[in-house]
């Protein structure tokens, strides 16, 4: 058992440990305010006993001090300077970065967005999960002191979350697009589009039919995010609404029992509640059924409002936490976890799901081959030996397909 001593109820300290010690490590632990320790150290004496107090406060029992710093009482949002400079675990408040980290709580001022106005990201390394590092390191420091704890049970498992930006390649066009698209390949000289469009128009077989298949077989394939309706300017001329193809696709996967349908809210939905309402309502009704999981198209959100908004709109579980530039740990964390509100300094019911990698980013962000791709997965698959968690990769429904700029990739999907 590990006591761990607070001065009073803080809503960001008791969020961090609960994720530090449930969420990661899977250990017995207590929150206590200084007065109630005696107590709790007659009820667990072979307790480990960690303080996380303002300096002033000392105990008599042996314990491991966590610096703690007077923002985590605080309801600030802007984080103070120089706090991720100190490196050192006996010197810095490990709470507060573990906290920083997994709420992006320097997201809610910043006014660095990229042009589709998402969160900046930094090109540095972000390869072992912080929260998972600090918490094991934390973890073996209790038992050097001395107490028996047991050994941290470590869960490791791999799927595939789904995003369907795009249904097919041909199916579901207006014939006059198809026959359009035949002088387009000619004149861009694309010949293997040009014969899979004849191939389509002559015997109605889509280049992505057969991923489809695939793909409903797949066991680790789970989690199928569908996108409603597209902005012409980023997802071209696919028509989504009212298209014949696509609502027989959706209701064809959602009769899969092993499948669970989400909303892939558009483009322009992530300040407008009503949108997302609309568009989940829309998919509710093709396939009757609630639909209570989401991940944003993009992966575009603002903090806090766009979580707010799925919230709202019936959302229990959201996809959206993962990087589109580089891979890794994006929240510090491999096992899904509460959203916490930090303008309203609370934690919510609403759960994030991270994924590690997405397909795109191998493929047009950090520009590797499939066989490097699958080489940084199993990087990736060894930290999590280490360290436990859920390794999750968002892929695309084209990447099951090997047609065109995916040509080799349907491999890296295991
Ligand atoms: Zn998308």
């Amino acid at each position: 058992m590990i006591i761990i001593v607070i001065k009073e109820d803080c809503p960001r300290a008791n969020y961090i440990i609960e994720i530090l010690f449930k969420v990661i490590l899977k250990v017995d632990y207590r929150i206590c305010y200084s007065t109630q320790l005696k107590k709790l150290l007659f009820e667990f004496p072979l307790a480990s006993v960690v303080l996380y107090l303002p300096e002033e406060e000392t105990f008599e029992v042996e314990h491991i001090r966590v610096p703690f710093h007077p923002w985590m009482n605080s309801e600030v949002l802007i984080v103070p300077q120089n706090i991720q400079a100190k490196n050192d675990f006996f010197e810095e408040d490990i709470f507060m970065k573990c906290f920083i980290k997994l709420t992006e709580i320097e997201n809610y001022s910043s006014i660095n967005l990229d042009s589709h106005h998402r969160y900046e990201e930094d090109n540095s390394e972000d390869l072992v999960p912080l929260l998972h590092q600090l918490a094991y390191d934390l973890y073996d420091l209790c038992k050097k002191h001395n107490y028996i704890l047991p050994d941290i049970k470590v869960s490791n498992s791999l799927t595939y979350s789904l995003d369907v930006d795009r249904p097919f390649v041909f199916k579901g066009l207006p014939l006059y697009l198809n026959l359009f698209g035949v002088f387009k390949d000619v004149f861009t000289l694309n010949f293997n589009r040009l014969t899979q469009r004849y191939k389509y128009l002559l015997s109605k077989i889509d280049p992505y039919d057969e991923a489809w298949d695939k793909i409903i077989k797949h066991a680790q394939i789970t989690n199928i995010f569908f996108l409603m309706d597209s902005a012409p300017q980023v997802d071209g001329y696919y028509p989504l609404k009212s298209n014949l193809s696509y609502d027989k696709l959706i209701q064809k996967v959602s009769a899969n029992p092993n499948k669970n349908i989400g909303i892939h809210p558009s483009y322009n939905s992530f300040l407008n509640p009503t949108k997302i309402i609309a568009e989940k309502e829309l998919l509710e009704q093709l396939i009757q059924k609630k639909v209570t999981i989401s991940r944003m198209h993009f992966l575009k959100y603002k903090l806090p409002d766009t979580f707010k908004f799925l919230i709202l709109a019936g959302m229990e579980c959201d996809f959206t936490s993962v990087y589109y530039s580089k891979i890794g740990f994006k929240h510090g964390i491999a096992y899904p976890f509460n959203w916490f509100n930090c303008k309203e300094n609370k934690v919510t019911d609403l759960i994030i799901n991270p994924s590690i990698a997405m397909d795109r980013t191998f493929l047009s962000y950090l520009k590797l081959s499939p066989e490097e791709t699958i080489s940084k997965i199993n990087d990736l698959k060894l930290t999590l030996l280490k360290y436990g968690g859920c390794l999750d990769i968002l892929i695309h429904n084209g990447i099951m397909s090997d047609f065109e700029e995916w040509k080799g990739w349907s491999k890296i999907v295991e």
